[in-house]
């Protein structure tokens, strides 16, 4: 069990900044992964009074404040007509409606779970975090950095037209994922994400020479055996791991199905022409 000393509902970023650059601080989210910890907290930094639990949707992007509910965007109506249901598909099996009430974006992007689903699937869009001192860094070399004392502020979803799709599985319902993935395209570019690997997600293909080939021999019609080629050829380039819930050879096997699923998904939304 944690305890708490200190508890400060900041007024500013700055304040919550200071204070969190004492070792024994903690910068609060929902709190739901802190309260199964045994920290002896100084100082709780509570950062609801700064208006950062709103998805600002703009021309170019979707800006989600750190304070922002898993369920808040697992509902967004914008997000989901945006990038076809992604989120409600990736944040649906985490816990229970409750949790997700609790759990915020900050603190899931923030602690870089190596079983998370948010930050599988924000990794295949475009997304830069913005960090209070740290100021906007691209998601993709965010997720490789070590922990430090930032704090996370917003998380910025460029609006480029680009057709996205998560698949995950799991054991049992509300378990954590064995393995997710998530896949876009933006024209011929494909941008593929393996998580739950059981390791931090990554970027497993992003615009190479496979999305290449891929792109010409959907053009050829000869989609079904090139798309199950593609997914078997990232999969190869991914590393995975065993762990109770699965083995690696499983988890490579399931990375082939879940990227073929994804990729048909985004492909039907490409013939459909939806958003
Ligand atoms: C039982 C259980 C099951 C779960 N299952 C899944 C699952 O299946 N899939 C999945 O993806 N996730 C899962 N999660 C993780 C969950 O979705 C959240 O990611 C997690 O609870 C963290 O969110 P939080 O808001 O509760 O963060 P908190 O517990 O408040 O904080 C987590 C960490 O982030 C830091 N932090 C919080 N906000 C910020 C910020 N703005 N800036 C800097 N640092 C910050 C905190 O100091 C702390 O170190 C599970 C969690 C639990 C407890």
């Amino acid at each position: 069990m944690y305890t708490i000393q200190g508890y400060e509902k900041v007024k500013s970023l700055e304040e919550a900044y200071e204070l969190n650059q004492k070792k024994s601080s903690a910068v609060f989210g929902g709190g739901m992964w802190l309260r199964l910890g045994n920290r002896a907290i100084g100082k709780a930094i509570d950062l609801s009074d700064l208006g950062l639990d709103k998805i600002e949707e703009t021309e170019e992007a979707f800006i989600i404040g750190c304070m922002t509910s898993l369920r808040d965007i697992e509902c967004h109506e914008g997000m989901n007509r945006y990038f076809h249901g992604m989120m409600k598909e990736t944040l649906r099996g985490i816990v229970g409606t409750q949790f997700r009430n609790t759990a915020t974006l900050g603190g899931s992007l923030y602690q870089r779970f190596g079983f998370s689903d948010p930050l599988t699937a924000f990794l295949a869009l475009d997304t830069t975090i913005e960090m209070y001192a740290g100021g906007r860094i691209p998601l993709d070399e965010f997720v490789s950095m070590d922990y430090d004392r930032d704090i996370l502020v917003r998380v910025h979803v460029k609006k480029n037209g680009r057709k996205a799709a998560y698949q995950s599985f799991r054991n049992t319902k509300t378990d954590f994922p064995v393995l997710s993935v998530g896949v876009s395209r933006l024209d011929s570019q494909w941008k593929i994400t393996v998580g739950a690997r059981p390791a931090r997600a990554v970027v497993a293909e992003n615009s190479g020479k496979l999305s290449e080939i891929l792109s010409e021999n959907l053009m050829k019609e000869a989609s079904e055996a090139a798309i199950r080629q593609f997914a078997s050829a990232v999969s190869e380039k991914v590393r995975f791991g065993s762990n109770m819930r699965a083995s690696s050879e499983y988890r490579r096997i399931l990375s082939e199905i879940l990227i073929y699923r994804a990729v048909r998904d985004v492909l039907s939304q490409s013939e459909e022409g939806k958003m």
